[in-house]
Parts: structure tokens; C-alpha cells; sequence
């Protein structure tokens, strides 16, 4: 993947603050990159008021700040906990992206300074519960992406490496992994890598990997003794879904090593459109292709909608049908 440099850095004052945000700043400056101070990164109102169609402009711009809140949220599904952690937003432009539902158009990367206060968190949290748990970073970005910028996932893993009773998981649709294959990770990380097939990958996923990219750093992280789990996702039921879904469910099981995929845990999850993103795409981008189709979805929660049973069901038996067909050693974790 190309490096991500910003046409723009807004940078809240306290950045100057820790080694990490100097270095950032210094490094822009010197590329002769406009930075821009801003009082808070949750209300630069200059942003806030740009009309749709700036979206893609907007997501090339990189905003530096801290993490005011660090509550660790429980859940049930990839992980046991949530962290907030060191970003929030990416620079790619998925079509679906569940991000715009939450920011709008203001869900550019945000990087925070703040990360010795996030494994604090996380310490306490390890030491309260007294057992095994697994921790997702990265809920609201892409750690792997953030890594290129700022080297910490790979800190994060190194840091997990060091801790009792927790495991960090994170997914990614991004292949630059070389960084991570030396990490000290000790066994305490597993790796998601999110795909879809490539027909959906080029028309719908802008700027992210392509999927013989990602299954390549799926091998490479494997190789590096990291546990691998595929989160196939969003399934969208797209004309001839069956067809590039078992043409994809192949090419995966050509591809991946045979002892990774003995080892292979996966995630099911079917796409959740917003009407957000219904809006923003259409003025921003407007040649790309509309997935909110009303005769197969239906509401689900306030301004968001997903496939009617009538025609999920049936999708769900195939790709349950395709898993055990070219995946047969997988565990399915769940489908959503
Ligand atoms: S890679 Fe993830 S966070 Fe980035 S635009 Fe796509 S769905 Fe959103």
C-alpha cells in the first residue's frame, strides 16, 4: 500500500506535548505540508460545515490531538473488551463504512497522543478481571493503517506481549504488516484480515488493499507465529453474490497456507448500510455504485437498514455452505 501523506494536519495544542506528536509535527513542517491549530479534534467547525461533496478531501486530511475519554467497553462478539485506542477514523472510502454513520463526513483519521493512558486502562482492567480475556484495538480505525504513521500497533503488541491473561485482536483491510513480523508479541495477538471479493474490493472498498494483498499478509503474519482469523465483511448481496463468493471462498483456500487454515477462527458479518452513507456517497462520489436496494433491505435502528431474512437467510446457508466446503478445518466465531 502507498504511504498516507496528508494535504493538511490539524493539531490541537497539547500534541507538542508528547515525543510522538513533535516528531509528527516536524515531519509534516519539513514536507512543506500545511498544519493547522484547532481548539478540540471533535469540533474543528471549519470541517463541520463543508458540504458533502468535500468528503474525499476531507479524508485526506490527518488530525493530531488526544483521547479525552478511556472507557473500555464490554462486548461479546471479536473480543471481550473494546478499547478506545490510539485512532479513530481512516483514510480510505468504503461505501458502507460504519464510521460515516457515527462522523459523517468528519471521519478522517484522528491520531491520539495518549497511548501510555490507554494501557493503563487496559492493565487495570486485566488486573480487575483476574482471567483470560481477549481486547479489540482499534474499534474505530484501522490499526494497521495507523501503524504506518505511527508505529503503534506494533507498540501495542509488543506491550501485550508483556502482559498476563490478555489477548489484543484487531482487523484489518490493510497489507502492510512488515512492520509487525518482528514484534515481540509473545502469542498474545491475533490478526483479523477483513475481505470481500474482488469485484466488491474495486468497486466498493476504495483505498484499501487488494485481497491478494491482504491474504499475502495473513500468510506473512502467520509465518510470524500470530494467530489468524478471516472477517469476511460486509457480505453484500450484490448481483451474482454467489458466484464471487465462491469464486473468492477458492481463491482464499488456494492461497493460505494449509497450517493457517487449520488454525482458522472466522467472523460473518452482513452489511449494515446507513443513510449517511447513502447521502455523503452520492455527493461526494457520486459514479459509485448505490448499495442501499430497498426492495432487500429493510430498517434496522434509526437511519440504517439491512437485508430483509427473506434474502439473508438464504445467503447465510450458502456462505455457511462455502466455509465448509473450501474452509473445512475453520471455526466459524459467529455471523451477524
Ligand atoms: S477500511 Fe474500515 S474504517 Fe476505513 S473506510 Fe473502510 S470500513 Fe471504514
Amino acid at each position: 500500500m502507498k504511504p498516507f501523506v496528508p494535504t493538511r494536519v490539524y493539531f490541537e495544542e497539547i500534541v507538542k506535548e508528547y515525543a510522538q506528536g513533535k516528531e509528527l509535527l516536524d515531519k509534516y513542517e519539513k514536507m512543506n505540508i500545511p498544519i493547522i491549530p484547532i481548539k478540540a479534534h471533535h469540533r474543528i467547525e471549519e470541517l463541520r460545515k463543508r458540504p458533502n461533496k468535500e468528503f474525499t478531501k476531507m479524508k485526506k486530511y490527518l488530525i493530531l490531538g488526544t483521547r479525552k475519554t478511556v472507557r473500555l467497553t464490554p462486548n461479546d462478539k471479536s473480543a471481550d473488551f473494546i478499547v478506545p485506542f490510539t485512532s479513530s477514523g481512516c483514510t480510505a472510502l468504503c461505501l458502507y463504512c460504519y464510521l460515516v454513520c457515527h462522523f459523517n463526513t468528519n471521519s478522517y483519521l484522528r491520531i491520539f497522543m495518549n497511548r501510555d493512558e490507554m494501557i493503563e486502562k487496559v492493565k487495570k482492567t486485566i488486573k480487575k478481571v483476574g482471567e483470560h480475556k481477549v481486547y479489540e484495538l482499534g474499534c474505530n480505525s484501522d490499526m494497521v493503517l495507523e501503524n504506518t504513521i505511527t508505529g503503534n500497533l506494533k507498540w501495542a503488541i509488543e506491550e501485550f506481549g508483556k502482559l498476563e491473561n490478555a489477548t489484543a485482536t484487531f482487523a484489518t483491510k490493510f497489507d502492510a504488516v512488515d512492520d509487525l513480523l518482528d514484534a515481540k508479541h509473545n502469542g498474545h495477538t491475533q490478526m483479523r484480515i477483513s475481505i470481500n471479493p474482488k469485484e466488491i474490493i474495486n468497486k466498493v472498498e476504495f483505498g484499501t488493499s487488494s485481497l491478494k494483498e491482504r491474504l499475502t499478509a495473513a500468510n506473512k503474519m502467520f509465518e510470524a507465529g500470530y494467530k489468524i482469523g478471516l472477517n469476511i465483511a460486509p457480505i453484500i448481496l450484490e448481483k451474482d453474490f454467489e458466484i464471487i463468493y465462491e469464486n473468492m471462498f477458492k481463491e482464499v483456500s488456494n492461497y493460505l497456507l494449509p497450517k493457517l487454515k487449520s488454525q482458522l477462527f472466522i467472523e460473518v458479518i452482513f452489511m449494515t448500510y446507513g443513510s449517511a452513507n447513502f447521502y455523503i456517497n452520492g455527493e461526494s462520489m457520486p459514479k459509485a455504485i448505490n448499495l442501499l436496494d430497498k426492495s432487500k433491505m429493510r430498517p434496522k435502528g434509526p437511519g440504517k437498514y439491512t437485508y430483509r431474512n427473506e434474502y439473508r437467510r438464504p445467503a447465510e446457508k450458502i456462505i455457511k455452505g462455502y466455509i465448509e466446503k473450501y474452509l473445512p478445518d475453520a471455526t466459524i466465531s459467529y455471523i451477524v
